[in-house]
């Protein structure tokens, strides 16, 4: 089963959104698992987890030794799960390191708080640090929920309808199109005809080149990936012919 191990100053922040609609059944159906560990239960020293930065500074940082604590007590397959540190200066994550994450057997990962952890841990243990946005937030525990919930959603069995996700935003390097629902005309605004149609062919056709001009206006970055993407797939088609 998919299992998240999440250590934290704030457990009472989760499950939080995890416990919510096709996730939070999910997770009260026993269809993945997310392991909270308080890391208030492991003082390093008296009462304290943290400790003033060496050298000076504002705030308070993480000890190694709370860590080293709280992570022996996982078992030896969870140790060896890939780890996530949350910090402003890791790498973004996109869709496709949530599909790889989805595929594996879970995660662990650390919540900073204050002035976050003692850089040895993240290099004792091997953690990548990850990032939501070139934005600070006070904790990394939104972040863990953001993370864990788009993985869990690719999971088998636990979104209802799978196309869904596959036409979510950023498969296959585009956004998605507009969606429109009743009623058919909305303060003036009508719902574009061939949307209503029937005729799925060409409902299809018009979604995809919608899904085509939102990417090359909003996103240069994606639709440059977009391009040299099918640009291989006709090199391959032709080597084959
Ligand atoms: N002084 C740190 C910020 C500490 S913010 C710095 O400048 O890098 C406190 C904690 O919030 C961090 O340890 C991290 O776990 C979390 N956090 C803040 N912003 C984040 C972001 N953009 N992405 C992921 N985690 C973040």
């Amino acid at each position: 089963m998919w299992q998240a191990n999440v250590f934290t100053v704030f457990p009472e922040a989760f499950p939080g959104s995890l416990g919510v609609s096709v996730i939070g059944k999910a997770l009260k159906l026993n269809k993945w698992n997310l392991n909270i560990i308080d890391l208030k239960q492991f003082p390093a020293k008296l009462d304290r987890i943290d400790f003033p930065p060496f050298g000076g500074g504002a705030g308070m940082v993480l000890s190694p030794l709370t860590f080293e604590m709280a992570f022996n007590l996982l078992g030896e397959n969870q140790k060896n799960m890939r780890k996530i540190y949350f910090s402003p200066r890791g790498r973004q994550f996109n869709q496709t390191d949530i599909q790889d994450l989805a595929d594996s057997h879970g995660v662990t990962m650390l919540c900073g708080r204050y002035e976050g952890v003692d850089q040895r841990i993240l290099d004792y243990y091997s953690f990548d640090e990850i990032s939501i946005g070139d934005f600070v937030l006070s904790g990394g525990e939104v972040a863990a929920m953001a993370i864990i919930e788009s993985c869990v959603r690719l999971l088998p069995n636990i979104v209802g309808n799978t196309a869904s996700i596959c036409d979510d935003s950023f498969k296959n390097c585009l956004l998605e199109y507009n969606q429109y629902t009743k009623p058919q005309v909305f303060n003036g605004l009508s719902v574009p005809d061939v949307i209503l149609s029937g005729n799925h062919e060409k409902i299809d056709e018009f979604r995809a080149s919608q899904s085509k001009k939102i990417t090359q206006k909003r996103r240069t970055d994606l639709w440059k990936k977009y391009i040299a993407m099918k640009m291989k797939s006709i090199r391959k088609q032709k080597n084959t012919f």
